[in-house]
C-alpha cells in the first residue's frame, strides 16, 4: 500500500542535508539547533502537515524535529505543537531564505532610516539613519524572532 511504503521510507543522505538545511539545522517544532551526524539519535524526519491529514512527500512537507518533539507531536499539526513548547509559529528558514530576507530588510530599512535621519539632521542625518537601518535590517531573522518572543515573556 502507499500509506505504508510512505511510512517505511528511507531518505538518501541528499535528501537529510536537503531537509536538514530547509531549516537551517534546526527543530522545526522547538527551533532548537540540531547536530546532522546525530540522525536517528536525536533528530528524525517529520511530514510537517500529516499524511493522515494530505500532507505530501514533498521535501518542503518534509523538516528535521528532534524525535522527542515528533513523537509529542501525535496528531497535532505543526503550529500548535510549536505554540505549546513557546517556538514561533512558522518554521525556522533555511540559509538561502534568510539572506533572501536580509536583503530585502537591509534595503526597506537602510530607506526608512535615511528618510527619518533626514527628519531630524538633513543629509548627514541620511547617511547616518540609511546605514543603521541598513545594519539593523542584515540580522538573522530567526534569532530576532526568538529575542522579540523572549522580550514578550515568553
Ligand atoms: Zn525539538
Amino acid at each position: 500500500m502507499a500509506h505504508e511504503y510512505r511510512k517505511r521510507r528511507r531518505y538518501t543522505e541528499e535528501e537529510r542535508r536537503k531537509i536538514f538545511e530547509s531549516t537551517d539545522g534546526r527543530c522545526h517544532l522547538c527551533w532548537q539547533p540540531l547536530q546532522f551526524e546525530r540522525y536517528g539519535q536525536e533528530w528524525e524526519i517529520d511530514h510537517s502537515r500529516a499524511v493522515a491529514r494530505g500532507g505530501s512527500d514533498y521535501l518542503r512537507n518534509l523538516k528535521p524535529a528532534h524525535i522527542s518533539c515528533n513523537r509529542s507531536k501525535r496528531d497535532r499539526d505543526s503550529r500548535s505543537v510549536r505554540r505549546a513548547k513557546g517556538a514561533p509559529p512558522r518554521a525556522p528558514l533555511s540559509k538561502a531564505k534568510k539572506a533572501e530576507v536580509r536583503k530585502r530588510r537591509a534595503i526597506k530599512r537602510g530607506i526608512g532610516g535615511g528618510l527619518l535621519g533626514w527628519l531630524f539632521s538633513g543629509p548627514p542625518g541620511a547617511a547616518i539613519g540609511g546605514l543603521l537601518g541598513a545594519a539593523s535590517g542584515l540580522k538573522d531573522p530567526d534569532e530576532e524572532e526568538l529575542r522579540r518572543r523572549k522580550g514578550n515573556g515568553r
